[in-house]
């Protein structure tokens, strides 16, 4: 239906990763752990109970505003949402209405035709979660361990434009949670909750249709499904001439459908008023710069700079800045490995080594790139030792293998296993001469012109000298001594 426009906007919660809740200093994560057994009166709303506000959220409230580009309120406000539901016992929530910590803001974001697409934050605010109910039949089971959780909800404006939009929107904010070290951003561990709201209008009208919003969208697929789906029947409802309706929508991930939920509370219903037994969010001008601080160069401008600083493919770029330890192992590894070439050249190669050996480990081992004990120091040293011959590729390969297997140092297993590559021509043209004499058969066919047989006698030499011989100077010998 190419004459619809999709408009959707996002609204996500983040949970912070902080150790202990908003409020108290109840254990914050409570993935996994059995009901009811990380709260205390604050967190349930007994009476006479007092917040105190946790100065880590605080913190990472503003690394995140400040990544978003939102202007950082100096003065802020804690206000109560009020509204009744079993898994909410102080029959309100503390949260940031009209002075919230972030003020606007936006995100680009790449999209596939190599355009950037600007999303505009709406609302950026720090809160407290309200708890879990599970329904059973016939009853219904509360469990308070997420009340107080800090969270940062983050509202976009209607910027999006499709499904694969809002999912690469989704990708980066993922991304950047944890880059800056605020969220651990799994979804299916709620993490980061996404609800989308989706309208679609003619091309070339500029008004805004009513919307829906869609709930429970446990990941990222599930939001590019979901809002496909959504998309279609607004469609299919306004070409058969009905009006679409601001319903909210249920994803049911199993089915693939939408269905209708309750309609939901306007503004109005929450009567939200300053919270009353928590001063003002205040920080000064030293203490912003000291938070500050703390935010690194953010993804995408690494990954320009990447491009640009060691001529990588945007591709390479990319990858590379995937994760923030990724991309510092790159680095370092580029340091220490530097001085020898044009660091363009070093960057490739080094580029080259991480994409296909070490990313391949990071993957089996299911490890993030700090954790290895094949250091940087140590990458850059294998890499000499296969730029200088001392070893050839396929043993390089191994040994990063096996430095990250015992922690050793490469030299140390060079040493210790003889790995050194046997480059003495000598040496070389003994050996080549020794399989030309066993094998007179091949040796026929090939002078007959079955040079393809050149790749056999490679690997006899290479089966002699246990994978250490260099094999262009095998190939080299061997068709000197064929042709003579
Ligand atoms: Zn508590």
């Amino acid at each position: 239906m190419p004459h619809y426009e999709t408009i959707i906007g996002l609204e996500t919660h983040i949970q912070l990763n902080t150790k202990s809740k908003i409020f108290c200093s109840c254990k914050a994560d409570s993935w996994g752990d059995p009901p009811n057994t990380n709260i205390c009166p604050v967190c349930t709303g007994q009476p006479g109970v007092l917040p105190i506000p946790n100065k880590a959220v605080i913190e990472k409230g503003i690394l995140l505003a400040a990544a978003m580009n939102s202007d950082l309120r100096t003065v802020s406000f804690f206000d109560r949402k009020n509204y009744f539901y079993p898994d909410l016992p102080k029959g309100y929530q503390i949260t940031q209405y009209d002075m919230a910590i972030g003020k606007g803001g936006y995100m680009d974001i790449p999209t596939t035709n190599g355009e950037t697409r600007r999303v505009g934050i709406e609302k950026l605010h720090l809160e407290e979660d309200a708890g879990k109910t599970i329904h059973k039949p016939n009853r219904r089971l509360l469990d308070f361990n997420r009340c107080g959780v800090p969270l940062i909800e983050m509202v976009t404006g209607p910027d999006l434009r499709s499904a694969d939009e809002a999912a690469e929107y989704l990708t980066r904010l993922r991304q950047l949670l944890r880059w800056i070290g605020i969220s651990e951003a799994e979804m299916e561990k709620g993490h980061l909750r996404c609800d989308a709201n989706v309208s679609i209008r003619p091309v070339g009208v500029t008004i805004l249709n009513p919307k829906t919003e869609i709930k429970n969208l446990n990941s990222i697929e599930h939001v590019r499904e979901a809002i496909e789906v959504e998309v279609k029947r607004q469609i299919k409802a306004v070409e058969a001439g009905e009006k679409i309706e601001s319903w909210t929508l249920d994803w049911d991930e199993d089915t693939q459908t939408l269905s209708k939920m309750r309609s939901k509370e306007t503004e109005a219903d929450y009567r939200y008023f300053r919270e009353p037994d928590l001063l003002p969010v205040r920080f000064d001008e030293e203490e912003k710069t000291a938070i500050l601080a703390k935010l690194p160069e953010l993804p995408l401008a690494r990954q320009a700079r990447f491009e640009e600083e060691y001529n990588l493919p945007e591709y390479n770029a990319q990858v590379l800045t995937s994760e923030r330890a990724l991309s510092e192992y790159f680095e370092s590894t580029v340091q220490a490995y530097a001085g020898k070439a044009k660091l363009h050249k070093i960057a490739r190669q080094v580029s080259n080594w991480i994409m296909n050996d070490v990313l391949a480990l990071l993957n089996e081992k299911e490890l993030s790139a700090e954790e290895l004990q094949l250091t940087p120091q140590h990458l850059a040293t294998i890499i000499t030792l296969v730029d200088e011959e001392t070893i050839n590729t396929a043993t390089g390969k191994d040994l990063l293998l096996k430095v990250e297997a015992s922690g050793k140092s490469p030299l140390s297993i060079v040493e210790e296993e003889g790995l050194a590559q046997v480059s003495d021509r000598e040496v070389i043209r003994d050996i080549c001469a020794q399989v030309i004499t066993e094998n007179p058969g091949q040796v026929a066919q090939y002078q007959a012109g079955k040079k393809g047989l050149i790749g056999w006698f490679i690997g006899q030499v290479m089966a002699k000298t246990q994978g250490k011989a260099d094999p262009q100077g095998a190939r080299q010998t061997l068709q000197e001594l064929l042709e003579e």
